[in-house]
């Protein structure tokens, strides 16, 4: 039997969204998207300039946003941040773990540092933003984690391998969170997107032969587009999602199933 209207199962009224790397791209698109849901958004970027230009941005949709500037890796500042939000602004009720880069390079000569800063941003980030919201969360019985994963949490292509590293950690580290953090009432799962026209993308987007391999590999025989992944995220952020646990949900046009 169904004990909400449908549309309360997607109705995100009075919950408020933490969305790391959100100056632009994913992150920013998932922002305004969770706002359309109802949700109140918390900006976050390392960039305070970029980030006044993102809430301008936002604005101009009738959003308006707060802001926490810190660096994901930057474990004190995260933990203050979020601990000082929660004290003086309220609970985040959800978060999502978006902050990630990319470094091409093939593996034979790739940069110990490079390869440490790709797995120190996108995925042992993810565990420091989720052990200080959690602490939170666990007293109030409830919480959404949401980590952006990657086709790559379960594939793997030539020159990125610190990224391709680093998503698979993110497959375990969502389950490792659920494994420990599902008894507190806090549904963790991941989202991995297909490839996604944005400016982490944009030397793939703009190399002719990669585009027309991506579009014959791919069954929905397109890029996908920020938009794509804004119906995952209200999913995962909302009432609908609430026996979902640990799961990499994948939008990628279905090229998971294919290559
Ligand atoms: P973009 O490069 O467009 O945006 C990345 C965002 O993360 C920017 O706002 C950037 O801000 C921010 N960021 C980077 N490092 C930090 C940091 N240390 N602290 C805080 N913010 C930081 O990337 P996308 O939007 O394409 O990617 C977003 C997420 O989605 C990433 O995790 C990526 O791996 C994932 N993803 C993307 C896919 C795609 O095809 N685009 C496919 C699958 C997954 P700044 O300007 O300060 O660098």
């Amino acid at each position: 039997m169904m004990t909400k209207a449908a549309k309360q199962y997607f109705d995100l009224t009075g919950r408020s969204a933490l969305i790391t790397g959100a100056t632009r791209g994913i992150g920013f698109g998932l922002a305004a998207g969770l706002a359309q849901a109802g949700a109140k958004i918390i900006l976050n970027g390392r960039n305070p300039e970029k980030l006044a230009e993102a809430t301008d941005r936002l604005r101009l949709q009738d959003v308006s946003a707060q802001t926490l500037c810190f660096d994901v890796r930057d474990q004190p500042a995260v933990q203050k941040a979020i601990n000082n939000y929660e004290s003086a602004d309220g609970p985040i009720d959800i978060l999502i773990n978006n902050a990630g880069i990319q470094h091409r390079q093939s593996l034979e000569d790739f940069a110990s540092d490079k390869f440490q800063d790709v797995m120190n941003t996108n995925a042992t980030a993810l565990f420091y933003l989720g052990q200080a919201v959690t602490r939170h969360m666990k007293q109030r019985g409830q919480g959404k984690i949401i980590n952006i994963a990657s086709i790559m949490t379960k594939m793997a292509r030539h020159h990125v391998g610190a990224y391709v590293t680093a998503k698979a950690a993110v497959g375990g580290l969502t389950r490792a969170m659920t494994a420990e953090w599902a008894a507190y009432g806090i549904n963790c799962n991941a989202i991995g997107p297909g490839y996604i026209s944005t400016e982490l993308t944009q030397p793939l987007f703009e190399d002719k032969a990669f585009s027309d391999w991506l579009i014959t590999q791919t069954p929905a025989g397109r890029w996908g587009q920020v938009d794509d992944l804004v119906g995952a995220a209200i999913f995962l952020s909302s009432p609908a999602s609430d026996f979902m646990h640990g799961q990499v949900l994948y939008v990628d046009g279905g090229m998971t199933v294919t290559v």
